[in-house]
């Protein structure tokens, strides 16, 4: 392996990038414990997220009983409640990652700032264009397929999981979810690039060359409705409103996060917590590589995986030449 380094970068991680090891071989068992733990037990954006997800059932839900009838009280409960994660969430990383630099570029991938201006953006600005569609379309869906999925719960169109009844299909559907998320984002999203749905929809996504926290939700309403779609694989595997509300919010806050344009966020001088891949970093900047995430290696398996290497690169260009002739 040469020691070129890509070019234009601030910060790279630790390259090549390496997938999830359960799908390494020869499998190495240790490995794999380290990963599941890393990615869930240490404090981290799972982890997190499972915790607002208890936080709103308990207290910012209503109850099964009260989710039998479409009404303006519960429905407006879960809109607010969303706005307001959606809001803190996205509004705390931007302010510390940006408005404060509060970790200046340390672990910043690219060097450059955010876009305060710019013809292509909606209402004339990279961060008012983000946070337009995320704010807008964006928690509208959310709230509205959360409250359809609740609804058809109460009223037994979705098959009802309970601790109690079958508690380890219970506690893997959680894991099951970000494994799910890979594939089904990976999908979509390899759709989303034909040409003409690139051009109408999935372009808005793609304004943000160099991304922060406001671009992981700032999509067409079309791309919204597609990704966080997702959660109606509940009609056929069934669900607890918990794990409702953590499919949507799993996809909607790792959107914001695995977007801040960091690799993680400093305290001290150690990485207290992980953030924003690198692996979809290049996707931004490179489009013609890596449309999953390395929870399941499909850009491996499919040919489109970008280590972070010069050879990568070079067989990534290659692809695009290909795609446009040239
Ligand atoms: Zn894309
Ligand atoms: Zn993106």
């Amino acid at each position: 392996m040469s020691d070129e380094q890509l070019k234009g970068w601030h910060h790279l991680p630790q390259i090549p990038l390496q997938v999830s090891p359960v799908f390494q071989w020869p499998p190495n068992p240790l490995k794999i414990m380290k990963w599941f733990w890393e990615s869930w037990f240490l404090i981290t954006e799972k982890l997190i997220i499972l915790a607002l997800t208890f936080a709103s059932y308990y207290w910012f839900s209503p109850s099964i009983d009260a989710a039998r009838s479409l009404d303006v009280e519960w429905i407006s409960l879960i809109y607010i409640r969303n706005f307001f994660l959606a809001l803190v969430i996205g509004g705390l990383l931007h302010l510390w990652f940006y408005t404060f630099s509060a970790q200046g570029k340390n672990l910043k991938y690219d060097p450059r700032p955010l876009m305060v201006k710019g013809k292509q953006f909606t209402l004339g600005g990279q961060i008012k264009d983000n946070m337009f569609w995320t704010l807008g379309s964006g928690v509208l869906i959310w709230s509205a397929f959360e409250i359809v999925l609740l609804w058809g719960l109460a009223n037994g169109y979705v098959q009802n999981i309970e601790f109690s009844d079958t508690p380890i299909w219970f506690v893997a559907l959680f894991f099951l979810i970000p494994l799910w998320e890979s594939f089904y984002f990976y999908v979509i999203h390899r759709i989303l690039h034909f040409p003409l749905l690139y051009r109408y929809i999935h372009s808005i996504h793609h304004r943000n060359i160099n991304v922060g926290p406001w671009s992981g939700m700032s999509m067409h309403p079309a791309e919204q409705f597609m990704f966080l779609g997702s959660v109606f694989v509940h009609l056929i595997v069934g669900a607890h409103p918990l794990h409702i509300i953590f499919h949507l919010q799993y996809y909607f806050l790792t959107a914001i996060t695995t977007h801040t344009g960091f690799q993680g966020l400093l305290i001290g001088d150690k990485n207290r917590l992980a953030l924003g891949t690198f692996h979809h970093q290049m996707h931004h900047r490179y489009f013609e590589c890596n449309y999953g995430s390395l929870e399941i290696p499909w850009d491996k398996w499919f040919g489109s995986f970008h280590d972070g290497t010069i050879e990568a690169n070079k067989k990534m260009q290659e692809r695009r030449n290909n795609i446009t002739g040239k």
